[in-house]
């Protein structure tokens, strides 16, 4: 079913993963980040890991393409917890700037997430870099928070005793039931970027966006809205009560030098 959902046959499957192997081997994976502002003052507040892949010819392949080869070849079980730790490795850089709060979001797959080892891993990774628990989200998407409920409930309440908090990804673009989501250890809701940019269309646009505003207030989470290009779109956010935001509109995800010169020019600024 995957070759199908990729649009790709079994020989491009097998030479992707192939290259994928190797651009792990030769370090060409590396993870950049995105901030993230409260839309009300401008601070920001957090960063988002993203993982990037290049060739030698300075071409990128799309995380989207290879990700779900890394999750069917179970590959991916490795490189989130690399991503997890260069992650919070570079929070502590970030937070040693004068940004002693700022928040880092990981990606977390949902073969990841299922690992036996998953648990200890993390644990591993916030005792060998000392960062605050508080300061890590992890992001899962929706699809994820939805399968098999009661081991997804005892899993995430573990995250959560770490001190971990937890964001749902991609918030919309799946089917919750809403009275497991009102039971889930979460803190955050990611409205997803289709519903962003639907708030610039003048027909019906932004009903889904304010709908999970709306329900992020009554579960008490604080709602992100991801994928902002147009300042319209973060002031209908901000008129329907969402306070925080990522997109275009701010940065692009950014290499930790790119980011670090970002963070410096915008506090000139303010
Ligand atoms: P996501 O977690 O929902 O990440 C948001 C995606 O939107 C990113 O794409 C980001 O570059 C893009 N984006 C941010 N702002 C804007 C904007 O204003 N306009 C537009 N058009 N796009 C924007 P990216 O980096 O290509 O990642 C795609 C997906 O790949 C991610 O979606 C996430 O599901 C997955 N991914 C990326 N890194 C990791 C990782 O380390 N681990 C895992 N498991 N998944 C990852
Ligand atoms: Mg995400
Ligand atoms: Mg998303």
């Amino acid at each position: 079913a995957f070759s199908a959902e990729m649009g790709l046959d079994i020989r491009e499957r097998v030479r992707l993963l192939q290259a994928l192997r190797q651009a792990v081997e030769s370090e060409r994976l590396f993870v950049v980040y995105q901030p993230q502002v409260n839309l009300i003052s401008g601070e920001v507040v957090g960063v988002e890991a993203l993982i990037r892949w290049r060739n030698d010819d300075g071409t990128f392949v799309p995380p989207d393409r290879f990700i779900p080869l890394a999750e069917a070849s179970g590959m991916i079980v490795a490189i989130g917890d690399w991503v997890l730790r260069v992650s919070c490795h570079e929070l502590v850089r970030l937070q040693a700037m004068g940004l002693p709060n700022l928040r880092m979001s990981v990606n977390v797959s949902q073969i990841q997430f299922r690992h036996p080892e998953f648990l200890d891993k993390l644990n591993a990774a916030l005792l060998d870099t000392g960062i605050n628990p508080k300061c890590l989200e992890l992001e899962i998407t929706e699809s994820v928070a939805m399968e098999d409920p009661a081991f997804i409930l005892e899993t995430l309440h573990m995250v959560r005793e770490l001190g971990i908090s937890i964001a749902i990804d991609d918030f919309g673009t799946g089917y919750s039931s809403l009275s497991h989501l009102r039971q889930l250890p979460i803190d955050r809701l990611k409205i997803d970027r289709a519903f962003v940019t639907e708030l610039s269309q003048e027909v019906s646009g932004g009903h889904i966006a304010s709908m999970v505003i709306e329900l992020g207030r009554n579960l008490k989470l604080t709602v992100i809205a991801e994928g902002i290009e147009e300042e319209s779109q973060a002031q209908t956010l901000l008129r329907l009560g969402c306070h925080e935001g990522q997109g275009y509109l701010y940065a692009k995800p950014l290499t930790a030098v790119q980011l670090k010169e970002w963070l410096q020019t915008r506090a000139e600024h303010l």
